[in-house]
C-alpha cells in the first residue's frame, strides 16, 4: 500500500514536469518552482501549488493542465489545492528553469531579493541582455507580451528582450 503511493507520487511528479507554463512554454512549471507538494488520499491525487502572481490568468490554465495531464495518465480523482503563503518569489525557479529561460531570449529574474521588492525596477534596474549578457540596458515597457513580463532593450546589441519579472 505505501509502496503504491510512493509509485504514484513519483508517477505525478514527473507528469508534473511535462506541466509547462502556458505564458512561458520553455518552462514547466516544476522549473517555476510552483509545486509545493503532491499527495495521495485515498484514491484522490492532490496536487498543491502557489501561484506565481495573485490574478495571473495563466493560473487557471495551469490547473487545467494540470488536471488534464492527470487524467491522461489513470488519475481519476484529483484535487489542486492553492496555497498562497508563504508567496511564490522567483527565488523559487530552478537554476534549470533559469537556463532555459535565458536560451530562450528571456532575461531570468535577478535573484537578489531585496533589488525585486524595492521601486528600483520601475526605474529600471540593472537587467543582463540574454544575448550578449550586456548590462546596458534600459527599460521600454512595464507591460510586456504577457503580464509577467517586462520589455526591455540593450543599448549594446540593440536587442529587443523580455525580462521575468520578479515577484
Ligand atoms: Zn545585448
Amino acid at each position: 500500500m505505501n509502496n503504491a503511493i510512493t509509485i504514484s507520487k513519483k508517477k505525478i511528479w514527473k507528469l508534473l514536469e511535462q506541466v509547462n507554463d502556458p505564458e512561458v512554454p520553455v518552462l514547466s512549471i516544476i522549473d517555476l518552482g510552483i509545486v509545493r507538494d503532491v499527495k495521495i488520499n485515498n484514491d484522490e491525487a492532490e496536487v498543491i501549488i502557489t501561484p506565481t502572481y495573485s490574478g495571473c490568468p495563466a493560473m487557471d490554465m495551469i490547473k487545467m493542465n494540470i488536471r488534464m495531464a492527470l487524467l491522461q495518465h489513470g488519475f481519476q480523482k484529483i484535487k489542486i489545492t492553492s496555497i498562497l503563503s508563504p508567496a511564490w518569489t522567483t527565488d523559487w525557479m530552478s537554476g534549470h528553469g533559469k537556463e532555459k529561460l535565458k536560451s530562450f531570449g528571456i532575461a531570468p529574474p535577478t535573484s537578489k531579493q531585496q533589488v525585486c521588492h524595492t521601486e528600483l525596477f520601475h526605474e529600471g534596474e540593472a537587467i543582463q541582455c540574454p544575448r550578449c549578457n550586456s548590462y546596458n540596458t534600459r527599460l521600454t515597457s512595464q507591460f510586456g507580451s504577457i503580464a509577467c513580463k517586462a520589455m526591455y532593450q540593450c543599448n549594446d546589441c540593440k536587442e529587443p528582450f523580455d525580462y521575468f519579472k520578479c515577484h
